[in-house]
């Protein structure tokens, strides 16, 4: 492969030197962390530090930390009727998400379907606090879930008001972080969540691995995966050392500093953009968004035509959601949103990382010219 711009950090980010570095540290071991040997307690160390890193990226104290096999078993982990609050069960009778969650989220966890109910967005892509607190009145023992951002659109959603209707209405809130560590605060008080899951792959760490972090006295009642009792018995198996390990070291690695350099590239990307296709949509423009996000739409470009086209000149981008994207659906957030299904199947998501420079911002501005004007040569309002 020649020389590739990779726009696509929301679907995974590369791995970071500290995580390649760690994680091969961690090969080198033998033992097992329950193990009470020497060998056994020197993995159990590096379980131990990544659990102290990942809680300090959050706002929390290691304990909270659960490590699972990424953010979708975080997800299914969290989204459970029977939780323990303060040593004692609390159940909960129904599940409210967001319409724009991600899959893992909208598939409704341990919930029966009939006991699933969909919270609405507005056309910004974010989440109507009038209707999560209609919503909540109704509701005698709720369980929430919301994104902190989404992958799509990069739309931050108002965790923290969603957070005091729901604690009024008695109400456990579950929030999907995995787009925000190392990009947007995530603590987990400031933002007033019971339960946050997590990505290690988005961050620069290691695929398969993540957590789900709680406030401190509410755990899962009944573990998703039984069996030994690592995890202080909220997730079965022998842990995953050296993903945990590389997971640890991005957590540390990651600095909220390194996106104050990508919300200006990201700005100059826009008004790019913009200036070549003067209709072309972004959307969620107008709500906050996270820094590295771009998710546009052209009147007439279909987004599979311009991703092919993109990638034979060296430019990584996605249409919408990586889970998705193979088999070009049309976005279930922008309809959430209310976008037409025109619109909906040209949409372009760019997400940028650390390391994205200005060189490939250009590169990727002077491809669009040259694609904008031979995909909608006959197209209206192209300055190509
Ligand atoms: N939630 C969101 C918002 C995501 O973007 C993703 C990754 N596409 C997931 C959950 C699933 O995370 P993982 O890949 O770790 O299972």
């Amino acid at each position: 492969m020649g020389e590739r711009t990779y726009f696509d950090w929301n679907a995974t980010a590369p791995l970071r030197d500290e995580a390649r570095i760690a994680m091969v540290q961690a090969l080198g071991l033998t033992g097992n962390a329950s193990s009470v040997h020497a060998e056994g307690r020197a993995v159990r160390r590096l379980v131990e530090e990544a659990r102290t890193h990942v809680a300090s990226l959050v706002g929390t104290d290691a304990k909270n930390v659960t490590f699972t096999g990424g953010a979708t078993e975080a997800n299914m982990m969290a989204l459970t009727p029977a939780f323990e609050v303060g040593g004692r069960r609390s159940l909960r009778d129904r599940l409210f998400v967001s319409a724009i969650e991600h899959p893992s989220v909208l598939s409704g966890g341990r919930f029966a379907a009939e006991d699933v109910e969909h919270l609405p967005v507005n056309g910004e892509g974010v989440v109507d606090l009038v209707a999560v607190a209609r919503a909540l009145q109704r509701a005698k023992r709720p369980l929430v879930s919301v994104m902190l951002a989404n992958n799509e659109t990069g739309a931050i959603q108002p965790i923290s008001q969603i957070a005091e209707i729901v604690r009024a209405a008695s109400g456990v809130l579950h929030v999907d972080a995995v787009q925000g560590p190392g990009r947007i605060d995530c603590d987990i008080a400031a933002l007033g969540a019971d339960l946050m899951s997590i990505s290690s792959h988005k961050l620069g760490g290691p695929q398969g691995v993540g957590a789900l972090v709680s406030r401190g006295d509410i755990h899962i009642a009944e573990p998703l995966i039984k069996g030994g009792g690592q995890e202080r018995g909220q997730r079965a198996g022998t842990e995953n050392v050296a993903a945990i390990a590389g997971f640890g070291a991005a957590a540390a690695a990651a600095k909220l500093a390194e996106f104050e350099r990508v919300v200006l590239l990201r700005r100059e990307l826009e008004e790019g953009i913009t200036a070549i296709a003067p209709n072309a949509v972004i959307f969620a423009a107008g709500a906050p968004r996270l820094p590295n996000t771009t998710l546009f739409a052209v009147p007439g470009l279909k987004a599979e035509t311009a991703i092919i086209a993109f990638d034979l000149n060296g430019i990584a981008v996605s249409s919408g959601a990586a889970c998705s994207s193979g088999k070009v659906q049309t976005s279930s957030v922008l309809a959430a949103m209310g976008v037409d299904s025109g619109m909906t199947r040209g949409a372009i998501r760019i997400s940028l990382g650390w390391n994205t420079t200005k060189d490939e911002v250009h590169h990727f501005l002077k491809t669009w010219k040259v694609l904008a004007g031979s995909l909608l040569k006959e197209k209206r309002g192209i300055a190509a």
